[in-house]
């Protein structure tokens, strides 16, 4: 790049962020877009659909592939009642299918050209005990299913073949049921201060979902969690209402709200880009500001408790001068749960197992937060 070009962006930069008036300063949104390519269109390959004929001979063939703004399905056809067995490892999965060869080999393997933003490519194998295929992704899968999923559909109505089923993009989360014990009780008075972003005539990011409904979804969902381990909790917001239609007084007021003897302020949020750089977008991040010492451990609490829940795409967490975070009182954090503006990512904001995931993962780390803050008892 030129050196004139460079010294432009970098001035049109600053010059955007001090043109941001701190004192409405709110979430990301309000921060200078980031510098993102302009992503090309994807390609687009829905899923081939063919009149697969029942397969009668003990074989596996190539898979069929989707691509998709986002993510990419591959569709393995099996004979019906096949037993397979899945194992993701690092950048991609094996699957075994016991007693099946490789359909007119002992080998297959796509072109070597990468097949999608998300996966390089795939190959199959026979063995003595049946076949193997490989799929190699163009990232590491996570701990707890972030980066794929898989559904396993029996032969019916619709197809005379098991199907097995796998979408591997890097947004996707865990969305399942959650299980998860109640949080332990508190062994001593706590008063905590949720602050469910936007609200009223401010909607927030729009996308697969309201942010300002999301926002208090989970909200209510962390008081819950926290009211049933003996907190008591306070919130910024108890509707879908503001304190006030001035931004500044709006944010100002949220803010005074975490004083002591309250523990922490969290705001909770979800984020957004723009539509041609939207598939760059999503994950969790958090964000907090040196209004207290003990902000940066908040956040850092927060943001591995969230991931260890949800299995969400980790984008850090990062400083920022927000004002509900930057005047808080006590130690605060701004949440951002996903991004609504992408395919995938904006699928988990709508799945009630990732929200409620979600809120354990705040709930969680809100709760390990508070009590490593308590004084040692002193032994006499
Ligand atoms: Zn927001």
């Amino acid at each position: 790049m030129r050196p004139l070009v460079v010294v432009l962006i970098v001035l049109f930069t600053s010059l955007a962020f001090s043109q941001n008036d701190p004192g409405v300063l709110e979430d990301p949104s309000d921060l200078p877009a980031p510098v993102l390519p302009v992503m090309p269109a994807p390609t687009v390959k829905p899923l081939p659909w063919q009149n697969i004929p029942e397969i009668k001979e003990a074989v596996v063939g190539q898979p069929r592939i989707g691509l998709y703004a986002g993510w990419t399905r591959l569709v393995f056809d099996v004979p019906k009642g096949s037993t397979v067995q899945v194992t993701p490892e690092g950048f991609g999965i094996t699957i075994g299918f016991s007693g099946l060869q490789v359909r007119g080999g002992l080998a297959l393997k796509s072109p070597p050209s990468s097949l999608s933003p998300e996966v390089q490519g795939w190959s199959l194998s026979s063995g003595p005990l049946g076949s193997t295929a490989t799929i190699r992704t163009r990232y590491p899968l996570r701990a707890g299913g972030g980066g794929w999923k898989m559904l396993h559909l029996p032969a019916g109505l619709d197809s005379l073949n098991d199907r097995l089923v796998l979408d591997f993009s890097e947004a996707f989360a865990n969305r399942q049921t959650l299980q998860a014990p109640p949080l332990q009780l508190f062994p001593f008075p706590v008063e905590v201060v949720l602050d469910p972003g936007h609200g009223g005539k401010d909607p927030g990011a729009v996308g697969s979902v309201m942010e300002k409904e999301v926002n208090l979804q989970v909200t209510h969902k962390v008081q819950g969690l926290l009211e049933a381990a003996g907190a008591t909790v306070v919130l910024t917001r108890l509707g879908d209402t503001v304190f006030s239609d001035d931004k500044r007084t709006d944010l100002q007021h949220r803010a005074s709200l975490g004083v002591s003897p309250r523990k922490v302020l969290v705001s909770i949020h979800a984020n957004s880009l723009a539509k041609q750089s939207a598939l760059a977008g999503y994950g969790v991040e958090t964000w907090w500001h040196p209004n207290h010492p003990e902000s940066q451990h908040l956040a850092r609490t927060l943001q591995s408790s969230m991931l260890e829940w949800t299995s969400a795409f980790d984008r850090k967490v990062r400083t920022a001068p927000f004002v509900v975070i930057r005047n808080s009182q006590v130690p605060a954090a701004l949440i951002e749960m996903g991004f609504v503006s992408h395919p995938v990512d904006g699928e988990n904001l709508l799945s009630a197992g990732y929200l409620d995931r979600m809120a354990y993962g705040i709930a969680l780390g809100i709760q390990r937060f508070v009590l490593s803050q308590a004084p040692v008892p002193s032994t006499p």
